[in-house]
């Protein structure tokens, strides 16, 4: 019977998307005003918070992150036989993006300590063939941009920040995504503040704002024309649709509006699950997230990585059998059938496929509450005894 109040009690969802309340009162807005297709007031309304809250010179919403970065690759003129640097490592859209313009995706090892793409081995990858380097801030840690960036600049290369996960999270005081020609930010569900289905393509300067605005909307100057700068619009270029509905945005600006607490209260979350599984670190039990100095993170995720992939399982087991989802993720994309055809690894896979392998991440979610944070800090704990 006891055991069965603590199920009953105790159904932790790994995630919940995120929802403030006024989300509802937002869409209707837009559905009494008749305006619920792209770029209505509530479009604009987040593209300007992002520009103030991150001084990128432009933010645009789009329909995902993965359309942002696709996006991306179309404004740097990706094609086929052209090279982009990226980690393994990551979420299928990185790579996606620029493998659907003809790109061959060049996958560089992470380092063990963040999980991000090892800055040391990305230069030993650069060839003649070389476009772009994406770095992939995970678990909105920032990746080591200085050095990112100078060898961009060396070699003179292209970078577009996958920040899906680094909204609201800094490296040396700047924004995610706002430190390479191009950054990318994701409102999926599952992310810190979210849209549904939606995401983000920031630009740190005029370069190539007006071509963004030209191919999100299917190829013509329509921004332009909204604006009044010119009375007709027409196709332009090659395009495609990356707007969402303005009653996403409405979903979205709910957040916004409130995104220092959003943020606050899943930096408890992390804070609480670090404190607690601390002395199990220190016992060499298990491994916690490291942040380096100059990142200050956004508690996107929190995750503990075992010692092996059997020991990982058996933790997801004993969570589940407490009714706890806990999740792993990614299966390394050069592994990937996809990945195959599309990719290859650069250098040797010394830590990508063995860290990846550890890795589990715990419920973490606005609205997770301090006692079930307690509740799944304890069963690790019982775990590991
Ligand atoms: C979530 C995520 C994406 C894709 O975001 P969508 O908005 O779902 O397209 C891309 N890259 C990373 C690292 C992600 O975590």
């Amino acid at each position: 019977m006891e055991k069965n109040k603590e199920y009953q009690q105790y159904q932790i969802k790994f995630n919940v998307p995120p929802h403030t309340g006024k989300e509802l009162d937002y869409i209707k807005q837009c559905i009494e005003a008749q305006k619920i297709c792209g770029d209505g007031v509530f479009t604009k309304k987040c593209n300007v918070w992002f520009e103030e809250r991150t001084q990128a010179k432009k933010c645009l919403l789009t329909t995902s992150c993965t359309h942002a970065t696709e996006l991306a690759a179309i404004l740097l003129d990706i094609k086929e036989g052209d090279e982009v640097i990226m980690p393994s490592f990551t979420f299928v859209s990185t790579a996606d993006a620029f493998v659907l313009r003809g790109a061959k995706a060049v996958f560089v090892d992470i380092r063990p300590d963040t999980m991000n793409i090892d800055e040391t081995k990305i230069e030993a990858a650069v060839t003649e063939k070389t476009k772009a380097i994406v770095p992939v801030h995970y678990a909105g840690v920032a990746c080591e941009m200085d050095t990112i960036m100078e060898i961009a600049k060396k070699h003179d290369l292209y970078v577009v920040e996958d920040a899906a996960q680094g909204v609201m999270a800094t490296y040396k005081g700047r924004a995610l995504g706002t430190i390479g020609d191009l950054g990318c930010y994701s409102f999926h569900e599952t992310k810190n503040y979210s849209m549904g289905e939606g995401g983000a393509l920031l630009m740190r300067d005029d370069r190539f704002i007006e071509m963004a605005e030209i191919v999100r909307e299917k190829g013509t100057d329509r921004s332009r024309f909204l604006r009044g700068q010119i009375d007709k619009y027409t196709w332009q270029e090659v395009g495609s649709s990356y707007l969402p509905s303005d009653m996403n945005a409405a979903y979205l600006y709910a957040q916004l509006e409130i995104a220092d607490e959003i943020n606050q209260a899943r930096r408890k979350i992390w804070d609480t699950y670090y404190a607690g599984l601390k002395p199990l670190a220190d016992a060499g039990k298990l491994e916690l997230p490291v942040v380096p100095e100059g990142c200050v993170h956004n508690a996107h995720m929190f995750y503990v990585k075992a010692h092996d992939q059997e020991e990982r399982t058996a933790l997801i087991d004993h969570l589940k059998a407490n009714n706890i989802l806990s999740v792993f993720h990614y299966i390394p994309l050069h592994s990937a059938p996809a990945g195959k055809k599309y990719g290859r690894f650069a250098g040797e896979d010394v830590y990508t496929t063995k860290e990846s392998e550890r890795l589990t991440r715990l419920p973490l979610f606005y609205g997770l509450t301090e006692e079930q944070t307690a509740y799944i800090v304890d069963k690790v704990k019982e775990f590991y005894r």
